[in-house]
């Protein structure tokens, strides 16, 4: 289906994407619908089900996955995660701009795929600001916590491959990074303001 192109967002954990993507979903509504993933993690408290993402448990997951209902999938960190193509579905059908919020191995399935999306990267000023970030948020146990660091380095280090992501942004000051955000999807969003609705 013809449409605005999606739009990936990638970054290790802890580095903002939510708090990016919130704004953006806040600030231009009816323009840009988020891809609801599933995970088999526990939600955090105020998350929710159908909205942060589908809670599953692994059985129901792999499952799904096995009867090809995912364009892609990674375990992160101990839990599954994937896109089905019904979270990005119902986005297009709507003509909204498809965010998907998705780890580095999420993006090397995704680009196996036709959904050709811009590429986003965001990037913690350091690991020692990320960690800080992650241990303020309170959302990690310790080990959870050392894992995400460590998919964090490798992150860090893939994400320098030239080509991999159309933009890179480092999110030190959030409305800074939140104004490259949108000067990088400027373009599409013009596109969908000057759509008519049916
Ligand atoms: P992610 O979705 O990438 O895991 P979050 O959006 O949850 O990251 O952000 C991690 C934590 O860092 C949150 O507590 C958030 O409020 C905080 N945070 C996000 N951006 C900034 C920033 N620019 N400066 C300081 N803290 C930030
Ligand atoms: P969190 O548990 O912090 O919500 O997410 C952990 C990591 O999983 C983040 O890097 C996030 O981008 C990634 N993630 C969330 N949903 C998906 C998904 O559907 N697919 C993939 N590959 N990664 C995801």
């Amino acid at each position: 289906m013809a449409g605005p192109r999606p739009v990936v967002m990638s970054g290790p954990s802890g580095a903002g994407k939510s708090t990016l993507l919130k704004k953006l979903l806040k600030e231009f509504d009816g323009v840009f619908g988020f891809s609801v993933s599933h995970t088999t993690r526990n939600p955090r408290p105020g998350e929710e089900n159908g909205k942060d993402y589908h809670y599953v448990t692994r059985e129901t997951m792999q499952a799904a996955i096995d009867n090809g209902e995912f364009i892609e999938n990674a375990v992160f960190s101990g839990n599954m995660y994937g896109t089905s193509k019904a979270a990005v579905q119902a986005v297009q059908a709507k003509n909204l701009i498809c965010i998907l919020d998705i780890d580095m191995q999420g993006v090397k399935n995704i680009k196996r795929t036709d959904l050709d999306p811009i590429y986003i990267s965001i990037q913690p000023p350091s690991m020692q600001e990320l960690e800080k970030r992650l241990r303020d948020r309170k959302t990690e146990s310790e080990e959870s916590l050392q894992r995400r660091l460590n998919a964090a380095n490798v992150d860090m280090e893939l994400s320098k491959e030239p080509g991999l992501f159309d933009v890179v942004i480092i999110n030190q000051d959030l409305d800074n990074a939140y104004g490259k955000l949108k000067e990088a999807l400027l373009e599409e969003i013009k596109k969908v303001k000057n759509t008519p609705t049916a």
